[in-house]
């Protein structure tokens, strides 16, 4: 689950970035739309401009006539003038038009291809961004030939994405900010992974590590019961017996769980009858129930009962259901381990008449150490594990386990495994 989280939110991150792009350029292409609209507008007006005679028609046609007429100058200081006065004249015609843009502009003879007049940026074999118009009129009346303005834009991409920085630069903050906070995240999980890979070795350690304990004073304390006479002494010998045993079972608990973790190659499955299994098991918790004086049944209703399993995981993933259904039950327990077919599927049932669990808590019970709160009522003890163990047991063998319970009447635990 983690790892499809993490892989859709790295997908989403990729997409929202390949969106942005397109919007990108989709916005330059209509920027370029609006660019040349305004540049066909500017070259319209121009063309007016130049189509009468007036001060700048004038030097322009001495240029294009190579001859300064009445203007007492050498030609190329008229083309200098011509230059920077034709500049001037662009810049004021662009502006008008909203075009703030470097543009170069070419003067040119539409049967040579000569270049009359130029900026200094002028390139005439570039072909992007380049706009043209034929003059008529007054100029190519006077060099007799056909003539035509050519302006060149100089870093349009340059220009266009200037005119979208507003748009551009918070998206590009945005999309840095969710990709900084996934990589945050990232980091986030690998460090609670492997925070949590080191408190599960430091517990299992701890679990093993008290086993060699606990078998000692065991050992130690059925060698002195049978030297120690009836009375008061032997009953607390009993009471360390019974505190030793439960710190045995729940470092069992915790170290089979362990041994769960690391998947399947740890199941030894093989292919028998369930009913035999849950048969011995039922007849050991018998006595339990007995001692609190409730009532439990035994009713193995499959028909197809054989599946492949491994009957010392499952016997404890069963065995935990029914103790928690003897722990959660009040007074005097009323307890049923069944089992029924459905399809292919068999299932194992264990149900009871105890203290139920919230519909809040009935998803979490599962996971590793989570214990419903009870406050200062029915304080059972345990660690949280039982019922992870069993749901581990449950899918290892390729089935699942669910719950059913109603708060103060009682629960009802399914194991489902596959038929064989
Ligand atoms: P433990 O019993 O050691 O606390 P489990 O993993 O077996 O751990 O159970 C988790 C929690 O689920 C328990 O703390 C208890 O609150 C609740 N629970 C489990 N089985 C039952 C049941 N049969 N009836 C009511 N509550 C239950």
């Amino acid at each position: 689950m983690r790892k499809f989280v993490i892989l859709a939110l790295l997908c989403s991150l990729i997409g929202l970035g390949a969106v942005q792009y397109r919007f990108l350029v989709i916005g330059l292409k209509l920027g370029k739309a609006q660019f040349d609209l305004q540049a066909g507008q500017a070259l319209r007006e121009m063309s007016q401009q130049l189509y009468s005679e007036n001060q700048l028609t004038a030097l322009l046609a001495a240029v294009v006539r190579q001859a300064p007429g009445s203007f007492l100058a050498s030609i190329d200081t008229l083309e200098e003038a011509a230059q920077s006065y034709f500049a001037d004249f662009l810049q004021d015609q662009l502006l008008a038009q909203g075009i703030h843009a470097d543009i170069d502009f070419a003067l040119i003879d539409g049967s040579t291809e000569k270049l009359h007049l130029q900026s200094a940026g002028f390139q005439p074999q570039t072909a992007f961004a380049n706009y043209r118009i034929p003059l008529g009129g007054y100029l190519p009346g006077q060099c007799g030939c056909p003539l035509y303005l050519r302006l060149q834009v100089n870093n349009l991409l340059q220009y266009l994405l200037a005119s979208l920085r507003w748009l551009l630069i918070p998206c590009l903050a945005f999309f840095a900010i969710i990709a900084l906070c996934l990589w945050w995240l990232l980091r986030f999980l690998r460090q609670q992974r492997q925070l949590d890979e080191v408190k599960n070795d430091f517990i299992n350690n701890l679990a093993h590590e008290l086993k060699t304990p606990v078998f000692t004073i065991g050992m130690a304390a059925q060698m002195l019961e049978s030297q120690l006479p009836d009375g008061k002494a032997r009953e607390y010998l009993k009471v360390i017996q019974a505190e030793n045993g439960l710190l045995g079972t729940h470092a069992d608990k915790v170290l089979e769980l362990a041994s769960l973790k690391s998947g399947t190659a740890l199941l030894n499955r093989q292919l028998q009858d369930v009913h035999l299994l849950l048969s011995q098991i039922a007849a050991s918790f018998q006595g339990g129930v007995a001692r609190r004086e409730g009532a439990f049944q035994f009713l193995p209703q499959a028909s197809q009962s054989m599946s492949s399993i491994d009957a010392t995981h499952l016997g404890n993933a069963v065995q935990n259901l029914l103790d928690n259904a003897l722990k959660y039950s009040l007074d005097r327990p009323g307890i049923t381990l069944s089992t029924y077919n459905q399809g292919k599927r068999l299932y194992i049932a264990v149900s009871d008449q105890g203290i139920g669990i919230s519909p809040a808590f009935q998803k979490k019970i599962f996971s590793r150490f989570f214990r419903v709160p009870h406050g200062d009522q029915h304080e059972v003890k345990g660690f949280g594990l039982g019922l992870s163990y069993a749901r581990q047991v449950a899918l290892l063998h390729g089935g699942d386990i669910k719950v059913e319970s109603q708060p103060g009447k009682g629960s009802i635990f399914v194991i489902e495994l596959p038929n064989h």
